[in-house]
């Protein structure tokens, strides 16, 4: 199967509100290209540096989001171009993507990443932060930036139940937050393994890399 291939089995099965961002991390610019040329235009890297490269030679078109866990020191290289952070996890990581946006006279858009999982591993607010962080947000702490929503990655694991009822729960921060932000609309939940369910609890957006692009080389 191509990746023009794939990527229209994926889109069949996406719902049309439903936003797919194709994650190329680790892959050649080429996969991307292919994609692009099959009329892709969101993609979704998880490291910096790389996905400065491949917006410096991609076309000037594509909407590059960062989705991996950030390092403040390298907000500024990403600064000038980058779509939308799905990864903000921390009232210090906001306040330098403010302090960049505002360098380069932008206003960057952001989500609240939630801590869903049971793995302590993976990232993300847990529910008080989360208030508390929207609190500040709410007071104008942060007025180079835009909060569009939340994200969040379920646990790893084959117990489905278990999947939809940690996406359900991050629809249900969602849904309160909304009350504090009304012009909140992105909810980006659900990667190759689990966005069907994710899109049943309520996603806005998916996060699609191995379905789309084949088994990436080594794990990131
Ligand atoms: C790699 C990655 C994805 C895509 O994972 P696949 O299983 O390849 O679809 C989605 N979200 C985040 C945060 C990732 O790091």
């Amino acid at each position: 199967m191509s990746i023009a291939d794939n990527l229209a089995r994926v889109k069949t099965a996406l719902p049309d509100d439903i936003t797919l961002v194709a994650v190329s991390k680790t892959k050649p610019q080429s996969d991307i290209l292919e994609a692009y040329n099959a009329g892709q235009r969101i993609f979704g890297e998880n490291k910096v540096q790389e996905m400065v490269s491949k917006w410096e030679q991609l076309p000037r078109d594509i909407e590059w989001h960062m989705i991996g866990h950030l390092q403040r020191n390298k907000v500024k290289y990403m600064a000038p171009f980058v779509a939308l952070v799905h990864g903000v996890d921390s009232e210090r990581l906001l306040l330098e993507i403010d302090k960049q946006a505002q360098k380069h006279d932008r206003i960057i858009s952001c989500l609240l990443q939630v801590h869903i999982a049971q793995e302590q591993t993976k990232f993300g607010l847990d529910t008080n932060e989360l208030m508390a962080l929207a609190q500040k947000v709410k007071a104008g702490s942060f007025p180079n930036t835009k909060i569009k929503g939340l994200m969040g990655m379920a646990t790893f694991t084959t117990n489905e139940s278990q999947v939809s009822t940690e996406f359900r729960s991050l629809k249900q921060h969602f849904e309160k937050l909304k009350e504090i932000f009304s012009a909140m609309d992105t909810l980006s939940m659900g990667m190759s393994g689990d966005y069907k369910l994710a899109i049943d609890e309520g996603s806005t957006m998916v996060r699609i890399g191995s379905s789309i692009f084949g088994a990436r080389n080594y794990p990131v």
